[in-house]
């Protein structure tokens, strides 16, 4: 079954891991901003970053079909410093125009702080003035639920959200329904054994249905498997899940979230 990651680190894969991820039928991808595995120390470092994500994945992608898509933004987990931060984001207008971008993201807390949330809203602020769609991460640190909370009382604090643009990522059996029941899309990353894993989401799925809700794998700097949405498409099918259920996660609703940005291109896929 073809598939898409739409969220999924590829800075930290090797190319090989392209190529298992092309022979399991992955035709497209997302990669939002992240940390790099380090705290980079100047605002140029993000700017190389940014052309890594719009210049280079996605010609490493495309030797093996995947089409390549990104993210951008300075992420939770060095938003710490706020005056890094304003100089990062004061970068990103410059790239917005680049065929792969989707939006701002993977923007959110890390640890719940007030520097983190100023930034937070910054972005938001960025993305509402140039009209792009969002990704928002998530903790998995500290208290997954008051961050959830956190940030979607700042959604809707900011009249010019419309839910159905912004994507809240990360999300488990306990805030699963935040997103939902109020209009957000959702993703479920899936790790081997810790956090969500393939039969949760699966469990998961059972208990919310499959509107507006995907499943990625990250990919990380952590213990994580590229090949995570594939194992998930296994145990849907190991559960009875007829093809058409499992493609609405798999494949049909990214696309549905994606399209909403102008530079979503199905004819860039090698299908
Ligand atoms: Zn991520």
């Amino acid at each position: 079954m073809h598939y898409i990651d739409p969220h999924i680190h590829m800075i930290s894969r090797t190319t090989d891991d392209y190529h298992r991820m092309a022979q399991s039928q992955c035709v497209a991808i997302s990669e939002p901003a992240f940390w790099a595995g380090f705290d980079r120390g100047s605002a140029i470092a993000f700017h190389d970053y940014f052309r890594q994500l719009t210049e280079y994945e996605p010609k490493r992608a495309q030797q093996y079909f995947i089409q390549h898509y990104c993210w951008l933004c300075i992420n939770a987990k060095e938003a710490e410093n706020v005056s890094l931060s304003r100089e990062v984001i004061s970068l990103i207008p410059e790239f917005l125009n680049r065929p792969n971008v989707l939006g701002i993201g993977e923007i959110g807390l890390n640890k719940n702080t007030k520097n983190e949330a100023i930034i937070f809203q910054e972005h938001v602020d960025l993305a509402m003035k140039t009209n792009e769609l969002i990704l928002i991460h998530t903790p998995h640190l500290e208290d997954k639920y008051k961050g959830t909370r956190m940030i979607i009382d700042m959604l809707q604090g900011d009249k010019r959200i419309q839910p159905s643009r912004v994507c809240i990522d990360h999300v488990e059996e306990h805030t699963v329904r935040l997103a939902i029941d109020n209009g957000f899309w959702c993703g479920m990353t899936l790790y081997p054994t810790t956090k969500c894993t393939p039969a949760r989401a699966a469990d998961i799925i059972e208990m919310v249905g499959t509107e507006k809700i995907m499943v990625n794998s990250a990919g990380d700097w952590g213990k994580s498997d590229p090949l995570a949405v594939p194992e998930f498409i296994m145990e849907m099918k190991r559960r009875g899940r007829t093809e058409e259920e499992i493609k609405k996660v798999v494949y049909d609703n990214p696309i549905l979230f994606w399209q909403q940005s102008r530079h979503w291109n199905k004819d860039n896929l090698k299908i």
